[in-house]
């Protein structure tokens, strides 16, 4: 592939894309301050931020969010003081567009590349090599990456220059965020109305309320199957509140946030802020009924 890649940010996502990359014989030298996730997912453990960006061409970086990708960048030992002229980083995190953009642009005074890639598709779909992945940036940049990003990505899109990938992740999650919490309020509602929620999915997935929770999540949450690995309730939080701060900067209407920002709001606060957000459902179902 003619890239010798890094990677920052080992968690649910980074870790098991490294795990795939290292499967497809890509080797990876990764850097989590979780000193054991390297090891973890078969990669090659680096010290610190400053030898992944001395010995790569190509950093892929998966961190909770922006505050913590400025500080991998910005810090004193961080990757904009050794970008080198050609590098390539891709920000597979969920993070601010506004943030991003300045970003990019003094990667671009050093001669270097990032692009904001925001990715879909969970744990599974990285295990599987089936992610989706929203590019914005520079479109040549995103050619030469592509040998690595296609080996746990089945769909690439180039959406326009930087920000636009993570602007469009922060539309899309927006989506998931609404569609997984009012599924929750519905199967909770089900449920205290005693019906048989097998066959309530199946009435929703052959009617007009059909949506990915539907189809994708509650067939198995019912069964107790909560698909570990997946977005937490922080992350999701996280995700709705910088689709509200994008709509503020954008000066369109948003309306429709409350919902998802109660639900993971109140999946925080009773104590599943690190469980995958599919726990949302129970804690709609702590303060319902009885
Ligand atoms: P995670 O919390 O499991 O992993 C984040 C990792 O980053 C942790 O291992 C943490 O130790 C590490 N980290 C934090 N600060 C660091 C630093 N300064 N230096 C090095 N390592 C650091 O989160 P995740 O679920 O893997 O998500 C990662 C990103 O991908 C988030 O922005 C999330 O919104 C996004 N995302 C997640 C999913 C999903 O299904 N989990 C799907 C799409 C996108």
């Amino acid at each position: 592939i003619g890239l010798s890649v890094g990677f920052i940010g080992l968690g649910n996502m980074g870790g098991r894309i490294a795990q795939r990359l290292g499967g497809a014989g890509v080797e990876v030298r990764g850097f989590d301050l979780d000193q054991a996730a390297a090891g973890r997912v078969g990669a090659v453990a680096a010290q610190s931020v400053a030898s992944v960006a001395g010995a790569s061409t190509l950093i892929l970086l998966s961190l909770p969010d922006s505050r913590a990708v400025e500080r991998v960048i910005y810090d004193d030992d961080g990757l904009l003081a050794r970008a080198r002229k050609g590098q390539i980083i891709v920000d597979l995190s969920t993070a601010a567009p506004a943030s991003t953009r300045g970003i990019s642009a003094d990667f671009a005074a050093r001669g270097a590349f990032y692009l904001d890639a925001g990715v879909s598709g969970g744990a599974a779909a990285a295990e599987s090599g089936t992610l989706t992945l929203m590019v914005g940036g520079d479109e040549e940049a995103l050619e030469h990456a592509k040998p690595v990003l296609d080996r746990f990505a089945a769909k690439i899109f180039f959406l326009g220059p930087s920000g636009s990938g993570h602007t469009t992740k922060l539309l899309n999650n927006f989506l998931n965020a609404v569609a997984l919490s009012a599924t929750a309020e519905v199967m909770v509602a089900a449920r205290a109305a005693g019906l048989d929620l097998a066959s309530v999915l199946d009435v929703l997935n052959a009617s007009s309320g059909v949506n990915f929770a539907t189809l994708n999540r509650f067939p198995r949450i019912i069964t107790g199957d909560y698909l570990e690995g997946g977005l937490s309730n922080t992350l999701m939080l996280k995700d709705v509140t910088l689709y509200v701060e994008l709509l503020a900067q954008l000066r369109v209407a948003s309306l429709n946030a409350a919902g998802p920002i109660a639900s993971f709001g109140l999946a925080r606060a009773l104590g599943y802020a690190d469980a995958i957000s599919n726990s949302v459902v129970d804690a709609l179902g702590d303060i319902s009924g009885g």
